[in-house]
């Protein structure tokens, strides 16, 4: 599926106003949502409650035309540009993955084998930022407090909590898929907090994919998306069809934990342990800014997966609202609401199925990558 790349940004700050030069924020969150498109804000307006997107709405600043220009908007050059405020060309994630000259090799943009995974003994732990070669906003918040600012970051994937952190931030935590568990590299870390340990222990991503997904509201009610049994979705493993309700017997029995990606409880969890680290590791509890950022992959999961016109997709938006409506909530209890700084936006848009466009009689279709291959190569 190709993107677009329309970003959004919504900065909520309650006392933006009264900041006086000396007086800094506690705490800021950035919020990254995969995949998230502008129209998103418009096209669930009416289905959000009013503690989640529409709070940052309305007692935030909305920016609708704030972008990079660059290409390719894919999850890691996003990501990197939202935290580095500069293009791939300078900071260097050109793309999720790219080809090395030298080696003839490809290169993922955030591995690294000359760390060692911690939490893990997985491939997924060889991760860092040596391949960003500009600071982040964090990096540059740790150089002015000479480390006194706390710097993290969460996610499920690797690249969206690595990249926004940067490299002398305290710790990117992401999902490993084979243990269940988050996890981190060396280049953070020597172990993973107790905290942490506790947290994984928890074994939750088991846990949400007991209950399964089922919408929240009536189905009838999702007017905003195409019929639920429509032929421009994927079904998961060993589903006929791509209908709710969804359960994950199948893949717990196999222990693939990695469906959870593509669930909303993806989404939950990343809210859970961003909750946990900002509890454990006292972020804005002190006289310096601490960051923490938090980026949300399940949308961007279950856009590719079902489409960005499918009952799954708004389901999955209304739920997010609801986290990030907690989140909010314990923002306000545990920092204060006068005391953080928060923004939210996201890494890259996403197009619609060609298909569907297709079948709505709209000028689309599909670059068959080998015919693609073949022409260009007789044309030169
Ligand atoms: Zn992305």
């Amino acid at each position: 599926m190709s993107r677009f790349k329309f970003f959004l940004l919504i900065l909520i700050s309650y006392s933006f106003g009264s900041y006086s030069q000396k007086k800094a924020p506690k705490l800021v969150i950035g919020i990254v949502v995969d995949q998230m498109r502008t129209d998103y804000i418009y096209r669930y307006w009416n289905r959000f409650g009013d503690g989640g997107f529409k709070r940052l709405v309305n007692d935030g600043f909305f920016c609708k035309n704030t972008h990079y220009n660059y290409v390719p908007t894919y999850t890691g050059p996003g990501h990197c540009s939202i935290y580095t405020g500069c293009t791939p060309s300078t900071h260097g994630i050109i793309a999720n993955d790219w080809f090395m000259k030298e080696t003839g090799a490809t290169q993922y943009c955030v591995s690294d084998k000359q760390v060692k995974p911690i939490g893990t003994s997985s491939e997924n732990g060889y991760m860092s930022p040596k391949n960003q070669l500009t600071t982040t906003l964090g990096d540059e918040l740790k150089l002015f407090t000479n480390g006194r600012s706390k710097v993290f970051g969460v996610a499920l994937k690797d690249r969206s909590s690595v990249l926004p952190v940067g490299h002398a931030g305290n710790a990117a935590f992401w999902f490993d898929e084979e243990t269940g568990n988050f996890v981190s590299s060396d280049w953070y870390v020597k172990e993973l907090p107790g905290w942490l340990n506790n947290f994984n222990a928890k074994k939750l991503p088991k846990q949400y994919l007991e209950q399964g997904w089922n919408t929240l509201y009536g189905i009838e009610t999702y007017t905003n998306s195409i019929a639920d049994d429509n032929k421009y979705e994927a079904a998961p493993n060993k589903k006929p069809k791509p209908v709710f309700p969804y359960d994950y017997k199948a893949q717990l029995t196999e222990n693939k934990l990695g469906i959870l990606k593509a669930t909303p409880w993806g989404n939950t969890i990343t809210k859970d342990l961003a909750i946990e680290c900002l509890k454990n590791e006292q972020l804005g509890k002190n006289d310096v800014t601490d960051m923490l950022c938090i980026s949300y992959s399940s949308t961007d999961y279950v856009g590719h997966a079902y489409g960005i016109r499918a009952v799954e997709l708004e389901d999955v938006y209304l739920r997010l609202d609801k986290d990030i409506e907690e989140l909010l909530k314990t923002l306000d209890t545990e920092v204060g609401k006068e005391n953080y700084v928060l923004f939210l936006t996201a890494d890259h848009g996403a197009a619609d199925v060609a298909a569907y466009l297709k079948d709505q009689k709209i000028p689309a279709g599909y670059i068959k990558e080998k015919q693609f291959n073949k022409e260009l190569k007789t044309f030169c």
